[in-house]
């Protein structure tokens, strides 16, 4: 079997900034990169997250400093061109907000997401590479790679509720 390539999950540097990216994106399709689609490029980039539209709706639709402020709508429809684009994607959730995440520029990983407080945890793990790589075959599937959501119970909210009724929480 061949050996995976896996990255650091430490973000690799991307030869080409996201913006720079969306701007050839939006170039084949006779689209301009505006103001307000920058805007939204560098807010959502700025820093690795999983963020929820609405997070970035409400960051981004305040009057900025500079006096600028970008519609709902032409939020959305940044972020349906940013997945087009292949910069980001949807993460789906155990609630119905629609949760995305960088696609471009950060190494491959898959998901814990708790059911409970929809916290969501990032993790690597070779050996379960390795096994989808073996189910591919099976099915004569060449994978390119993979993000699994592993839907369950985090260990902060498994905890037995005993803690709660602690002498000092009665107080
Ligand atoms: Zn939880
Ligand atoms: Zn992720």
């Amino acid at each position: 079997m061949s050996d995976l390539a896996f990255n650091e999950i430490a973000r690799p540097a991307v030869a080409v900034s996201p913006v720079e990216k969306f701007r050839e994106f939006l170039g084949t399709r006779g689209k301009r990169l505006t103001q307000e689609r920058e805007t939204i490029v560098r807010e959502i980039f700025a820093d690795h997250e999983h963020f929820d539209s609405d997070q970035i709706v409400a960051r981004l639709t305040q009057t900025r400093r500079d006096g600028g402020r970008v519609s709902r709508a032409t939020i959305y429809r940044t972020l349906s061109s940013l997945e087009e684009a292949g910069l980001i994607r949807k993460v789906a959730r155990a609630n119905d907000r629609e949760v995305y995440e960088h696609d471009y520029g950060y190494p491959q990983h898959d998901h814990f997401i708790c059911e409970k407080c929809n916290q969501l945890v990032e993790f690597r793990n070779d050996e379960i590479s390795a096994v989808l790589v073996r189910v591919a075959a099976d099915h004569g599937f060449r994978m390119s790679g993979h993000r699994l959501e592993v839907h369950g119970i985090c260990a902060a909210c498994a905890k037995p509720p005993t803690r709660r009724h602690h002498k000092l929480d009665m107080i």
